[in-house]
């Protein structure tokens, strides 16, 4: 392994960069002959050090890598900040074919990379890397979480890990309660929602399930048939559409739990419902669809917001292991349930203060995040009158064109 630090004059010629504390690209052996190129960056540790997982896909350049990892290290900053984290935001990417190209040496030299951090950046998994990834580079570096439960000693510390996707699913469940309260002003509870679901996946059905329980009516889709048969089996009554057909069905709730960029001019066009809740990352293709959806009366809960449940599930085990609790959380497994569930109150807040400041929703978290994380002001202080806050924010007047997502 080894690396070198970009400095600002490159980084500068990215869309992406926005003043990343560190940055730094990687030589990553395989155990095989083979060098792979990696990125970590580290956006922002004001509020602590940087956690952000690591991301293994087959980037077309180098330039392609770097944008990513300066974007999605950035997204870490603001969903950390709005999770009440004491954390900042980083992220890594290994440039290669997670299915072919991935080695537990090339997962160790990852280890070692992190390690050159000395504990301002936190990694775990992430697309195209999974958990027994995380055990090859904790063999180099203690600043790694998400890993399995049966490594981490005893039965009480065991409970804090594994897999977050059940977590990210009951905050999403609770940002969804707020949200029907905050849009039907307390006539209407989820018993009385249709919700339609794209994407019956870990998180998916888990929040299916749990909408279920609550008597809400679900109308699925999946592009998997295999997916579809079990969420069939494990939900009864539900109806299925074609995956085409989600965006069209009459529904009161839309909840993307699938992929990236739903959320686009042709597809808010479709729409018939009054809530965009779920747990799927970037779901706006651009910023201007925060507005389009504001100006079609569609209330958009931020995604970054109502998917923190994994982050601070990851958060809690790190918090265990490293011995790093700045704010002496209690760390155990009841303590981070009710803190996902407070996602539902932090969804409130913004709803609230979206409507007071007459911004849209994703452009009003990001405004919030940004208060906190180059502030420090605390959510439950901010209001409709604090002004001041905005001339401090180093790209507050650029925010609705740089929606982080
Ligand atoms: P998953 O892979 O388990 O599930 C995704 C599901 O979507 C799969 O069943 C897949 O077949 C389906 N799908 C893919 N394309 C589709 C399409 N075009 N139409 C309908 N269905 C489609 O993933 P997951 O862990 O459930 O994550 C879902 C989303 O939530 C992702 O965007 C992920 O980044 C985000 N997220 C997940 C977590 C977590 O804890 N797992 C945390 C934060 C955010």
């Amino acid at each position: 392994m080894s690396y070198t630090d970009l400095n600002p004059e490159i980084l500068n010629q990215f869309a992406s960069y926005d003043d990343h504390e560190h940055v730094r690209r990687f030589t990553l052996d395989d155990g095989q002959g083979n060098s792979l190129v990696g990125f970590i960056a580290v956006h922002n540790t004001n509020l602590g050090p940087a956690l952000g997982g690591c991301r293994m896909l087959p980037y077309a350049s180098e330039a392609e890598a770097i944008n990513d990892v300066l974007r999605l290290s950035r997204g870490m900053t603001y969903k950390n900040a709005l999770a009440g984290l004491p954390l900042g935001g980083g992220k890594a990417v290994i440039i290669g074919d997670h299915r072919t190209q991935k080695t537990a040496d090339l997962m160790q030299a990852m280890g070692m990379a992190v390690e050159t951090f000395e504990g301002s950046y936190i990694t775990a998994e992430d697309s195209g890397t999974a958990e027994e990834d995380m055990v090859e580079i904790a063999k180099y570096t203690d600043h790694v979480t998400g890993l399995p439960p049966e490594m981490l000693e005893g039965n009480e510390y065991g409970e804090l890990g594994g897999n977050p996707s059940p977590l990210t699913a009951l905050g999403c469940y609770h940002g969804i309660k707020s949200a029907v309260a905050y849009r039907y002003k307390g006539d209407k509870t989820v018993a009385d929602m249709t919700v339609s679901v794209q994407g019956v996946g870990a998180v998916g059905l888990e929040l299916a399930k749990l909408l279920k329980q609550d008597g809400a009516k679900l109308i699925i889709t999946d592009i998997s048939e295999e997916g579809l048969k079990q969420a069939q089996q494990e939900l009864g009554d539900v109806q299925i559409v074609k995956p085409d057909e989600i965006f069209s069905v009459e529904a009161d709730i839309f909840a993307p739990c699938a992929m990236g960029g739903i959320l686009n001019d042709e597809t808010i066009a479709q729409l018939k419902v009054d809530i965009i809740a779920g747990a799927a990352n970037n779901q706006l293709l651009s910023a201007h669809h925060d507005n389009m959806l504001m100006d079609k009366n569609i209330l958009y809960v931020p995604d970054y917001v109502i998917n923190s449940g994994g982050v601070i599930c990851v958060g809690y085990e790190y918090f265990r292991k490293s011995d790093y609790n700045p704010q002496d959380f209690d760390i155990e497994r009841g303590v981070m349930v009710a803190h996902v569930e407070r996602v539902g109150q932090t969804v409130g807040d913004i709803l609230r203060i979206a409507q007071e400041r007459g911004l849209p929703p994703g452009e009003t978290a990001d405004k919030l995040a940004e208060e906190k994380f180059l502030q420090g002001a605390a959510l439950e202080d901010m209001n409709d009158n604090d002004s001041s806050s905005e001339g401090h924010s180093s790209f507050g007047s650029v925010a609705g064109t740089r929606l982080v997502q």
